[in-house]
C-alpha cells in the first residue's frame, strides 16, 4: 500500500493578507503546516511568526518555526509594499525615502528570506516560490513607479542566481500576476495607504488593460504556487509564471 504525504512544512512571508494569504489557505488545504511570517498574524497559518522582513532575524525565527529543525519543504517569498507611482517629477526626498522603503522591503527582505531558509531547503530538498508582478516586466505602463519597477526587476535577477546557485537540491520559480485586488499598500510621503482603495474603478482599470480581460482573484493565483510546489513542477527552476491576462502580447 503506498504510504501517505506527509504534511509539508511551508512558510509564506506576507501570509497575513492578500496573495500571501490566499497562498496560505490554499498549503493549508492541502493538509500542509503552514507559518506565515508578516506584520501581523494570519487567519489562516497553523502559526504566524509576527516580523519584519526586513530583519533577518525575523526570517531566522520564521524558518525555525515552521522546519522544526527537520527542513523546509516550500518558501513563499511574498510580502511587499508598491509606491503609488513614484516618479522623477518627486522631491528628492520624497523619492529616497519611496527608493529606501520599498528596496528594503521588496529586494533586500527577498534576499534575507532565501538566505535564512537556503540550508532548511537544501535538507528537505524543498522548493522556493517568489511573487513577482507585470511590473517585472513591462516597466511603466502599470502604475508602477520607478521604486516598485525597480525592485520587481531586482527580483527576477534574485531568483535567477538563486535558482543556478541552490540547484540542484532547490528548485526556485516565480509567479508574476498581472493586477488582483488586495491590501497592497503603497507608500508616500504621509505614510502608507492602501493601492485599491476604490477596488471597483481598480478592477475595471485592470480588465481594461490585459487582452483577456481578466482580473484574477488571490485564491485563483494561489493555484499557480501550489502546482510550482508539485511533483508536477518538478523539471522546472528558473521560470516564472504570468498570469497577467497576456499582458505582453499588447
Ligand atoms: P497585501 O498588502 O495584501 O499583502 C502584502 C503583505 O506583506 C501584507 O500582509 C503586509 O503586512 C506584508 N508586509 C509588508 N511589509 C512587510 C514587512 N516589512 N514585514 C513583514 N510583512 C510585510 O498585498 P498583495 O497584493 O497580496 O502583495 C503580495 C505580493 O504580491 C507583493 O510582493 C506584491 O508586489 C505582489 N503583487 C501584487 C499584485 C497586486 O495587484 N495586488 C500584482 C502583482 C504582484
Amino acid at each position: 500500500m503506498a504510504q501517505a504525504a506527509r504534511p509539508r512544512r511551508v512558510l509564506v512571508t506576507g501570509g497575513a493578507s492578500g496573495i500571501g494569504l490566499a497562498v496560505v489557505r490554499a498549503f493549508a488545504e492541502e493538509g500542509d503546516f503552514v507559518v506565515s511570517l508578516d506584520l501581523t498574524e494570519s487567519s489562516a497559518a497553523s502559526e504566524s511568526v509576527i516580523g519584519d522582513v526586513r530583519e533577518s532575524k525575523s526570517h531566522e525565527q520564521a524558518v525555525a518555526t515552521a522546519s522544526k529543525g527537520e527542513g523546509l519543504d516550500v518558501l513563499v517569498v511574498n510580502a511587499g509594499i508598491h509606491d503609488g507611482g513614484l516618479g522623477l517629477h518627486s522631491d528628492v526626498d520624497e523619492l529616497m525615502a519611496g527608493l529606501h522603503s520599498v528596496l528594503d522591503i521588496d529586494v533586500i527582505g527577498y534576499v534575507l528570506a532565501l538566505r535564512a531558509a537556503a540550508s532548511d531547503l537544501a535538507a528537505g530538498s524543498g522548493t522556493a516560490i517568489l511573487t513577482l508582478s507585470d511590473a517585472s516586466f513591462l516597466a511603466g505602463q502599470t502604475g508602477a513607479g520607478i521604486a516598485y519597477t525597480a525592485a520587481k526587476h531586482a527580483q527576477v535577477g534574485i531568483l535567477m542566481w538563486a535558482a543556478r546557485a541552490l540547484a540542484p537540491a532547490v528548485r526556485v520559480n516565480g509567479v508574476a500576476p498581472g493586477g488582483v485586488i488586495t491590501g497592497l499598500c503603497a507608500i508616500d510621503k504621509d505614510g502608507s495607504k492602501p493601492l485599491f482603495a476604490d477596488a471597483e474603478s481598480k478592477r475595471e482599470l485592470v480588465a481594461s488593460r490585459n487582452p483577456l480581460g481578466t482580473v484574477l482573484e488571490p485564491e485563483e493565483v494561489a493555484q499557480l504556487f501550489v502546482w510550482l510546489a508539485s511533483t508536477a513542477a518538478r523539471g522546472m527552476t528558473g521560470q516564472i509564471i504570468r498570469p497577467d491576462g497576456g499582458l505582453a502580447l499588447r
